[in-house]
């Protein structure tokens, strides 16, 4: 259940209606949103607790979200989309919404080639690591801080806004510096200290689901971020493991119409993670907006061959002028269209 106050109330106020609600019986927590809202942990209650609740003062709305614990992320709690908001841009409204670039910022020239051709060839995003979350400790780690320099300069000149992984809570002030979205990994979607520390910043943040994870963990992960007060989390479907071990992780398409049904975010397919082969990713992204997510996050590099990381999966940039006009005709018998 979640309560929706009137206004923002005053500190001790607040502090009453939190004791009269523990009064009753039930765990309040505060989301700090601008009007906060409060959750209440408990989900059977009385009728008679209800009335109690309705007739608090400052309460407009009680929003009872069943029994799901995911009590935020739920479409329970808001029936419309979630749009979040990047300058000029929305992901999750009718538009889909396409995302490119390398696997990881190699230098200024590589990234400044693929912000510029994929931008001419319709994304609106530039992705690229400039921290690395490698399986092997002597791979390279990314750029880091030029890294995210050269990616911002990037994108700033071919119109584009930024999407780029953070990888621990002691670099979400500097990459926020860069970037206009935070990537929260695969491997991180249950790093809860991290999910708290975006979470706080309020800037929207893409929340790729663990290979391990099921839609339960996934939609958890995510209700961290919006508890911490944060409504701008967009999901990303990147393949899990399966016993299916010619390719690298198996694209879970039965997430889209799922979540899209179970929350009112955002969600967003990785062909490419979810492949790992780049003859793969222009099929898997026609069937991924046929299969109802909102955009897709591609990896595409000026030399796939000589790709530090990830190359098996990167596409050319001639493949992703491709790509983009496949995935165009797909929109249009969905009656959307790519933004
Ligand atoms: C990436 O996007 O470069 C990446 C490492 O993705 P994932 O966390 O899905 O493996
Ligand atoms: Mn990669």
């Amino acid at each position: 259940m979640i309560l929706k106050l009137k206004q923002t109330p005053k500190k001790q106020n607040l502090q009453k209606l939190l004791s009269q609600i523990s009064r009753l019986g039930l765990r309040p927590f505060v989301v700090k949103n601008k009007i906060p809202k409060i959750v209440i942990i408990n989900n059977h209650f009385s009728p008679k607790v209800k009335s109690q609740l309705e007739a608090l003062p400052p309460i407009c709305q009680i929003i009872d979200t069943g029994d799901k614990l995911y009590r935020l992320a739920s479409r329970l709690s808001k029936k419309e989309n979630t749009k979040v908001k990047i300058g000029s841009l929305y992901i999750g409204g009718e538009a889909i919404v396409l995302m490119a670039g390398p696997c990881a910022v190699e230098s200024k020239v590589q990234i400044e080639t693929v912000a510029l051709q994929v931008a001419k060839s319709g994304a609106k995003v530039l992705r690229g690591g400039a921290y690395k979350p490698r399986t092997e400790p002597y791979a390279f780690q990314g750029l880091e801080k030029i890294g995210l320099r050269f990616l911002r300069e990037a994108a700033d000149k071919a119109h584009l806004a930024v999407v780029t992984e953070v990888l621990d809570t002691r670099d979400v002030e500097i990459v926020g510096q860069f970037t206009d979205i935070y990537q929260v990994g695969a491997r991180n979607m249950q790093n809860f200290a991290l999910l708290k520390e975006v979470g706080k910043t309020g800037k929207p943040v893409l929340l790729k689901r663990g290979m391990w994870a099921s839609y339960k963990e996934f939609l958890l992960a995510a209700e961290y971020i919006l508890s911490c007060g944060n409504p701008n989390v967009i999901l990303c479907e990147r393949g899990i493991r399966t016993h299916v071990n010619e390719l690298r992780f198996t694209l879970d398409l039965n997430a889209i119409p799922f979540l899209k049904a179970e929350t009112h975010l955002p969600v967003i397919v990785d062909p490419s993670h979810g492949t790992g082969r780049a003859d793969l990713v222009t099929p898997m992204s026609r069937a991924a907006i046929a299969s109802g997510a909102d955009g897709l996050i591609v990896e595409a590099h000026c030399n796939p061959e000589k790709s530090v990381s990830d190359k098996e999966q990167a596409i050319s940039l001639e493949e992703f002028k491709n790509l983009v006009l496949e995935v165009r005709k797909i929109a249009t018998t969905m009656g959307r269209e790519v933004l």
